[in-house]
């Protein structure tokens, strides 16, 4: 039988497990759960317990987390924002990024996949494709390995790295628990944000869990149907009204606030009637406070980053509109580590390789059972290439 590994569970499953696994040792359950989530270290012998007590942790549990393969940071006036890449057991790897937020707070922007099949044009990841859900341990190990090996002062986590988090909605609802569990790590809901490019059923099925305190964001990027399918061809098995739909009914607590992301892409979704359609969009949304942020032109743009007065003017015809709006200042862009850059050629080499070898990744130009294709079947028109 595999292992199973500590972090992918709470406290509580893990004394659960415990009891029914081992024939001795298991009254340490709590302590090891402990001690692995808040020292990072696993290590039933240091509890008492006799060798066959060990040993048997050993075989039914483990706690592996993944090494560090590569690190870049980018000093700014706010603070150095890093990326960690993590290589996983299959030998793919994850990136997370440590962003600074002012009086020594950081946040922790964690990968849910690696790659993804959403095909958003504007993202580096997206053009990787989907090469698979990462699972609940190996999120964790993400904000594990940056909190105790890297000695990260982590304070929020944002589910808006690699992948679209919904899409793997099962091992990121867990991941969510384990974070939130009050005797593991316990980071509050309100410290943890899923953003979600809007998976409609995703966001139904987060609905159902019942999290009263969770923050959630949309990336919207365009307000009219024609330009969100061409950049966000998940538009195009959902579209505005039915996404619309979807987030009027979460309202998870009375005063929550929809965070609605928008990448400003000069030429192509910047104009005042774009500004009107996002206001349009959001009025029956209740409570929402939109971030509007600058492109940042990866490997092979799409348009230009914008000018800061062309990202002040929009800004001003949305609060004209009496939308809340901040601007989100652009970070770590020097090591692709920014909005939408992360995703590596490597990886994208690998997915080629196993492309030609397993039937798992998705085929090019074919429609997967979302109904979105993938992103290497994207074709950008050259006379406006949209995101
Ligand atoms: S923006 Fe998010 S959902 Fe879209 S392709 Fe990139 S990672 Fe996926």
């Amino acid at each position: 039988m595999a292992r199973i590994p500590i972090h992918s569970l709470t406290n509580t499953e893990l004394r659960k497990r415990a009891r029914e696994l081992l024939p001795r040792g298991h009254g340490f359950a709590r302590r090891v759960h402990r001690r692995a989530m808040l020292e990072g270290r696993f290590e039933p012998e240091r509890f008492g317990l006799g060798p066959e007590a060990c040993a048997a942790w050993a075989s039914n549990f483990s706690f592996d987390l993944p090494d560090i393969v590569a690190m870049k940071s980018d000093e700014s006036e706010h603070g150095a924002t890093s990326k960690m890449v993590l290589r996983l057991d299959d030998g793919l790897e994850a990136e997370s990024v440590c962003i600074p937020m002012g009086r020594d707070r950081y946040t922790l922007c964690v990968s849910s996949q690696v790659g993804c099949k959403m095909g958003c044009a504007f993202c580096e990841t997206g053009r990787m494709g989907l090469l698979r859900h990462l699972r609940t341990e190996e999120i964790i190990a993400q904000v594990l390995v940056a909190k105790h090996r890297l000695g990260w002062p982590i304070r929020n986590i944002v589910f808006m790295g690699m992948g679209e988090a919904l899409d793997n909605a099962d091992h990121v609802i867990q991941a969510i628990r384990v974070l939130n569990d009050e005797a593991g790590l316990a980071i509050g809901q309100e410290r943890l944000t899923i953003c979600t490019a809007g998976h409609v059923e995703g966001i139904r099925a987060l609905d159902r869990q019942n999290f009263k305190r969770l923050n959630l964001s949309i990336s919207l990027n365009a307000a009219n149907d024609s330009l969100r399918s061409e950049i966000m061809p998940v538009n195009r098995r959902t579209n505005l009204a039915e996404l619309q739909d979807a987030l009027k009914g979460y309202r998870p607590r009375r005063n929550f606030a929809l965070g609605v992301n928008y990448c400003l892409l000069p030429g192509i979704n910047d104009t005042q009637e774009d500004a009107r359609g996002v206001a349009d969009l959001c009025g029956p949304l209740g409570r929402v406070l939109v971030n509007v942020i600058p492109y940042n032109p990866g490997t092979k743009p799409l348009t230009r980053a914008p000018e800061e007065a062309e990202v002040e003017q929009f800004i001003a015809w949305l609060r004209a509109e009496g939308l809340p709006v901040r601007e989100r200042v652009t970070k770590g862009r020097s090591v692709m580590a920014a909005c939408g850059q992360l995703g590596n050629p490597e990886a994208r080499r690998k997915r080629a390789m196993r492309e030609s070898s397993s039937s798992l990744v998705i085929p090019r130009g074919h429609a997967d059972a979302s109904g979105v294709e993938s992103s290497s079947s994207l074709v950008i028109p050259p006379a406006r290439p949209h995101p």
